[in-house]
């Protein structure tokens, strides 16, 4: 058998497989259109993609008399890469055991993604509106790791908030000296670049009311290394959510492993959250250098001044970054956390 022929042969199979996949989804489609049409609401109404498993999607409805109902939908073959914190147009199904429909996605404000096991970057949440990184005097942070975060959001455009958590410990001054000057480092220095950094404690109900006020009317995450008081956090943000029902089984009846889905809930006093092991470990898929370059804010106005066009900001003669950390304009600390970086994404 020629290349060429066995070529053509796996292109056919690959042709094949897809025009199956289409077919069923275009024949799940007419079906809806007729027979199923009974159950579904004439008008679409809009609503937001609440969890994604697989091909379905749980959609709850913005507003009308289904307002705050959720439901299993079908999306129709057109409408692609659903995920959870989408706005859609839908059509509710007024038996609230079968399935609506989704029609189609609305424009996204933002686009949170992930790099998978390939390095492919898949979409994980829409329209989130801000970025909570959380730290902690202990486990110690790492102004590298914090700097992916924030370099992280700047490309997407989602604001990023600094919630430095714990902050009992510092009141207590169980911390050692190192440790209390560390975290008010932390503090100047991201204030000081004009980053939002707000103080928090689990454990102290006037520090967590301000902290609610911070989350209304809004679509938030919450990032950070284990152990810093995420979970502590939504857990009294959420009370009575078990926030393990971010596992769910994607599909029984084909005995699908549980696979963990990003979900949308709302605080009780105002705002959302969208969490999932996956979003709180979310990290920075690959850039080039420049692109990491321009998520530190405060080197842009040196970017391009550097006398080779393609300066890596190391030894090159005639460096205007460095000069500008010569000279006291970028803090020494980013400049070596932008190094680190480069050098963890082209590895
Ligand atoms: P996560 O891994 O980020 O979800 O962190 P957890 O919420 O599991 O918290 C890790 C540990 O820190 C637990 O032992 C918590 O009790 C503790 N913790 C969480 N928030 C605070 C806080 O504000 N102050 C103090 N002192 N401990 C906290
Ligand atoms: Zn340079």
């Amino acid at each position: 058998m020629s290349a060429r022929k066995l070529t053509r042969q796996q292109q056919w199979r690959i042709d094949k497989v897809q025009d199956e996949r289409n077919t069923r989804a275009l024949r799940k489609d007419k079906r809806l259109d007729s027979s199923h049409q009974e159950g579904l609401t004439t008008e679409p109404q809009q609503g937001l993609v609440t969890a994604h498993f697989g091909r379905q999607v749980e959609v709850e409805a913005v507003d009308g008399a289904l307002q705050g109902q959720r439901q299993r939908c079908h999306v129709r073959a057109n409408v692609e890469n659903l995920v959870t914190g989408d706005y859609v147009s839908w059509r509710a199904n007024q038996n609230p055991l079968e399935e609506g429909v989704v029609e189609s996605r609305q424009a996204r404000r933002s686009l949170l993604a992930r790099p998978d096991m390939r390095g492919v970057m898949k979409p994980i949440a829409a329209n989130v509106d801000q970025l909570l990184l959380v730290i902690a005097p202990e486990p110690e942070p790492h102004a590298n790791l914090i700097d992916r975060y924030l370099v992280a959001a700047e490309h997407t455009g989602i604001e990023p908030v600094l919630l430095i958590n714990k902050w009992d410990l510092m009141q207590q001054g169980v911390l050692t000296a190192e440790q209390e000057a560390l975290i008010n480092g932390l503090l100047a220095t991201y204030r000081q670049l004009g980053y939002q950094v707000l103080i928090s404690s689990a454990y102290q109900e006037k520090v967590l009311q301000q902290l609610q006020q911070q989350l209304k009317d809004r679509i938030s995450v919450f990032v950070g290394q284990s152990g810093v008081g995420k979970s502590s956090l939504i857990n009294y943000l959420l009370p009575g959510v078990d926030l393990r029902v971010g596992s769910l089984s994607e599909d029984t009846r084909k005995g699908r492993h549980t696979t963990t889905t990003a979900r949308l809930f709302h605080f009780p006093v105002g705002g959302q959250l969208i969490d999932s092991p996956g979003i709180r470990e979310f990290s920075l898929g690959y850039l080039q250098p420049e692109q990491i370059a321009q998520g530190f804010p405060e080197f842009r106005p040196f970017l391009g001044l550097c006398r080779f066009r393609d300066c890596k900001h190391k030894e090159d003669p005639g460096c205007a970054l460095k000069e500008a950390v010569a000279e006291g304009k970028v803090a020494a600390t980013r400049f070596a956390s932008y190094h680190h970086i480069v050098q963890s994404l082209s590895s």
